[in-house]
């Protein structure tokens, strides 16, 4: 088969009207571009179609995309849905289970409301590292300066300060240690209670239940949302299970060929095990790359809606030629 290219997106919302300006959102305009963008170079597919072509059962057009939605926020309801149907396009979103069901502001949305809020990450950094100091005597710790060594590295989006908080409260520390340290500098720099942030954030299960009505892939994207691959079996296997048993209670019957958008990209060769033999027909990593083929149909990569314009009259970058061998507008 030809290439697909998945494109997978996070926050989308009229970001200056917002609570939070400083979040790392696309915008409404953006947004509306790229999707003309995708419709100018690109046939949208469905997750269905995907699946199919995945057992050879349907042939992908040759410049085939998906669209996928990671997270459950609320703008996918709002902000999303309506610009897809309006446009006849279907897409996959990824809720995670505790974040819709339990209202839970998951770590690493306060660690990203938390950077949205603060106007000088290296401050925020030097407040990260006076608060481990003060935990020092209660946990065993590496010292802040064996953190920063290890952590402090600038990624494709994000500064060098910005990837040490993330990484120091997503992973860095023991798991009860950071909790506390993001919930810590969620009140210290947002000062909003958790309860009405995941209400702000979140969808509900209705609404996904309005979005599968409506065409919509909704697939599983862990219950916690944690690297899996930082888990034994059994929590691996309770996590996916989970998952699963929410699904259910959205869409009310067992899912059948579901797809697991694996949380942060983590998963290991367990991972994809136990999600096979539950069932699963695609699973969607963020190594960032087109899917040359779906001869790996758990492995699929992804391009971040970063990596394409945000305009139907923008060049067509080397994602978008590559995989057309040249512009067909
Ligand atoms: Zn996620």
């Amino acid at each position: 088969m030809s290439a697909l290219t998945i494109v997978m997106y996070h926050y989308v919302r009229d970001l200056a009207r917002s609570r939070y300006p400083g979040l790392k959102a696309l915008t409404v305009d953006a947004f509306e571009g790229q999707l003309d963008y995708v419709a100018r170079h690109y046939r949208v597919c469905s997750v269905r179609e995907v699946v199919a072509a995945s057992r050879g059962e349907y042939r992908l057009p040759p410049n085939a995309c998906l669209l996928t939605f990671d997270d459950g926020f609320l703008d996918h309801f709002r902000t999303v849905l309506p610009r897809l149907v309006a446009r006849g396009f279907t897409a996959g979103f990824y809720p995670p289970a505790a974040a819709i069901e339990g209202r839970r502001l998951l770590d690493t949305h306060k660690i990203q409301l938390i950077l949205a809020a603060c106007d000088d990450t290296g401050k925020l950094a030097r407040r990260l590292l006076d608060l481990i100091d003060a935990r020092r005597d209660d946990d065993a710790m590496p010292s802040g300066e064996a953190l920063w060594r290890r952590h402090a590295v600038a990624s494709r989006f994000d500064g060098p300060e910005v990837i040490f908080v993330k990484r120091v409260l997503q992973r860095g520390l023991p798991e009860a240690t950071r909790s506390a340290l993001a919930q810590r500098l969620l009140e210290e720099y947002v000062g909003v209670d958790e309860a009405t942030l995941a209400h702000e954030l979140y969808m509900d299960t209705e609404q996904l239940r309005c979005m599968a009505r409506l065409g919509m892939d909704v697939g599983a994207h862990g219950a916690a949302h944690v690297w899996l691959d930082s888990l034994a079996r059994p929590a691996q296997a309770a996590e996916i299970d989970a998952t699963l048993a929410f699904l259910a209670r959205i869409h009310g019957r067992p899912p059948v060929d579901w797809v697991m958008c694996y949380p942060f990209g983590g998963y290991d060769a367990t991972t994809l095990e136990l999600v096979m033999e539950r069932g699963c027909a695609l699973g969607l990593t963020t190594r960032v790359d087109v899917a040359r083929d779906l001869r790996r149909p758990l492995e699929l990569p992804r391009l971040d809606t970063n990596d394409l314009p945000t305009s139907a009259a923008a060049t067509p970058v080397a994602w978008t030629t590559t995989v057309l061998g040249g512009s067909n507008g």
